[in-house]
């Protein structure tokens, strides 16, 4: 089943791609594992995935200890300033989830005592909607820079978890404004930030995503199927 997914999935992006004029080696896909067992996410690795994104620390830990070591781990989920310690380092390749100032510097006390920069994207809010995480499109450019003076993180774009809806057209306006955010940001060139990533589609929108910049996309469920939370 995996494997055809990933057929399809595979196809789409580059349907997307094509539609936007853009290049296939311009996208990564991030399998999004979370609550998924280790048989499904090796099936994945045997199809050829090595980057995989989680939203829970502990999760993440436990399936980093027992997959492949080439393998470049996502940290997609909230964090909480006390897990910190346990995903800066060597594990996780990139902190998409950045939305507060307290968080980052947090992420900078952990890189400097290991001695190491750590890439992250500032998460935004795009639509505003109250049950989201993610700073306001409008104090985006700020926190940018504040974060920017810490040392030991580097920043490499935004990322952001669009509306649920049915229709991915809706999104499009959303996909459009935050890549429009990104170009106000680099237009600022401040030092030490890079927007050269844009993490944005989700199994719903990937493809309008794509079409409207997005040099990463998000696949859960159009990769191992439903979830399923209360099996747990
Ligand atoms: C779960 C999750 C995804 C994947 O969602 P699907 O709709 O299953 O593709 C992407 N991004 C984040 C931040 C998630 O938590």
């Amino acid at each position: 089943m995996i494997a055809e997914n990933l057929r399809r999935v595979e196809e789409n992006i580059q349907k997307a791609c094509k539609n936007a004029g853009r290049d296939r080696s311009e996208v990564t896909l991030i399998a999004v594992s979370k609550t998924k067992p280790i048989e499904l996410l090796l099936e994945a690795y045997e199809e050829g995935i090595r980057c995989f994104g989680e939203n829970k620390v502990q999760e993440l830990l436990d399936k980093v200890d027992k997959m492949p070591a080439d393998i470049e781990w996502h940290m997609i989920g909230h964090l909480q300033r006390n897990k910190v310690k346990n995903v800066v380092g060597n594990r996780v390749a990139l902190i998409h989830s950045v939305d507060t100032y307290r968080l980052a510097e947090e992420i900078n006390i952990q890189a400097k005592k290991q001695g190491i920069t750590v890439p992250i994207l500032v998460e935004v809010n795009i639509a505003e909607e109250e049950t989201k995480f993610g700073i306001s499109a409008k104090d985006a450019i700020l926190l940018t820079e504040e974060i920017a003076e810490l040392e030991n993180i580097k920043i490499e774009g935004l990322m952001t978890i669009a509306p649920y809806v049915e229709n991915p057209e809706d999104n499009r306006p959303y996909f459009r404004k935050i890549k429009q955010l990104s170009v106000d940001i680099t237009n600022k060139n401040i030092d030490n930030v890079s927007m050269r990533i844009l993490s944005m589609g989700m199994t719903n929108d990937y493809m309008t995503a794509i079409e409207e910049g997005a040099t990463m996309v998000r696949i859960g469920t159009g990769i191992f199927g439903e979830r399923n939370y209360s099996r747990k």
